[in-house]
């Protein structure tokens, strides 16, 4: 069993930067047990004022458009300009023994032996919402370790891209020169969610339908509605393979924040979220209490049954439980 440490030795390992403590508080983050509950918000309550000051990015993708290889050589790019880079993911899948997208350990070798970057692939056996809530106590745990750059990974399919948008202040989709109907499988509600697009393998053969994916990306991102950060957003070629393109994204992520700082979107963004992930926690700490309430727990096998069987409407045994759980009869 590891040894318990306290709330100071984990701050005071947090703030000079030590790659093994923070490990282990992101680990009590996750954590579903209750001493390990009030201990991480023990630790997030103690490193807070020193969190917020890094440039929270999203990076999202179809699997195979490659993600990883960007992250690995971007990561480089930024670590080799003094930067100190967190890799985090969302992973829609790790829930699922062995279906785990994003949590390949070979993944990213040659960033994940610098000294200056942190990679912590998806925590598993949570819900999406679990995994969700922990990333974003994880990007403070980074910021306060002095990390100036968070890249936060998610896969291309459904809700992840919601959570890793609400906790991030620049959003950017991988995207690939396709043969024909471009714009295909992607959903639109993607493309109005994100901060730019980089068209990725531009490189070979394949450097010229990226430039007219370029074109096309672009067209299709003008006749979206503006984006209420000011910003336009851009589409870039690049090649993660190769290096082409990055420097080029890294400046356009630079414009974007020199922007939204100015323009006061860069804070109201985060305050927008501050706000949400509080009523993200009210509704999940009510539901916990809910649903660990003894009154509850004898209750509602029956209710369900009477709702399965028609016998009783739903809302009404959702009002019963309810006040059982409030105490009222
Ligand atoms: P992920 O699933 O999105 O993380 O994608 P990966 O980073 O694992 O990449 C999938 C495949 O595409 C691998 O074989 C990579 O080597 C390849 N790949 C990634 N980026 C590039 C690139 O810029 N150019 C070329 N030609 N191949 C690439």
């Amino acid at each position: 069993m590891r040894q318990r440490l306290s709330v100071a030795e984990y701050t005071r390992g947090i703030l000079a930067g030590d790659r093994t403590l923070l490990g282990r508080a992101i680990t009590v983050i996750e954590s579903k047990l209750a001493e390990d509950k009030v201990l991480a918000t023990e630790i997030l309550q103690s490193i807070l004022p020193m969190t917020g000051k890094a440039l929270r990015i999203g990076i999202t993708g179809v699997p195979g458009v490659g993600k990883s290889t960007f992250i690995e050589t971007f990561g480089q790019y930024l670590t080799s300009s003094g930067k100190r880079v967190a890799v985090l993911a969302i992973d829609p899948s790790s829930k699922k023994s062995g279906g785990s997208i994003l949590g390949d350990k070979t993944r990213m070798e040659n960033l994940a032996h610098s000294p200056h970057a942190f990679i912590r692939p998806s925590a598993t056996g949570l819900s999406l919402g679990g995994v969700a809530r922990s990333t974003r106590e994880t990007i403070l745990l980074c910021e306060a370790a002095g990390y100036d750059i968070i890249l936060v990974e998610t896969v291309g399919v459904g809700q992840s891209e919601t959570l890793v948008k609400g906790m991030t202040d620049f959003f950017l989709l991988l995207m690939l020169a396709g043969a024909g109907d471009e714009l295909q499988g992607i959903k639109r509600g993607i493309m109005e969610m994100v901060d730019s697009i980089a068209i990725n393998k531009a490189d070979g053969t394949n450097q010229q339908a990226a430039a007219l994916a370029v074109n096309e990306y672009q067209n299709a991102l003008h006749h979206l509605p503006g984006s209420s950060s000011g910003f336009v957003p851009k589409v870039i070629a690049c090649s993660a393979l190769e290096g082409s393109g990055i420097d080029a994204i890294w400046q356009m992520i630079q414009e974007y924040e020199v922007l939204t700082r100015e323009n006061g979107f860069f804070a109201k963004n985060r305050q927008f979220q501050n706000l949400d992930w509080l009523h993200d926690h009210i509704r999940q700490n009510l539901e916990d209490q809910f649903y660990g309430n003894a009154k509850v727990k004898a209750k509602l096998s029956a209710s369900e049954e009477e709702v399965r069987e028609g016998q009783v409407l739903p809302a009404t045994a959702a009002q019963q439980l309810i006040n059982l759980f409030l105490g009222k009869h």
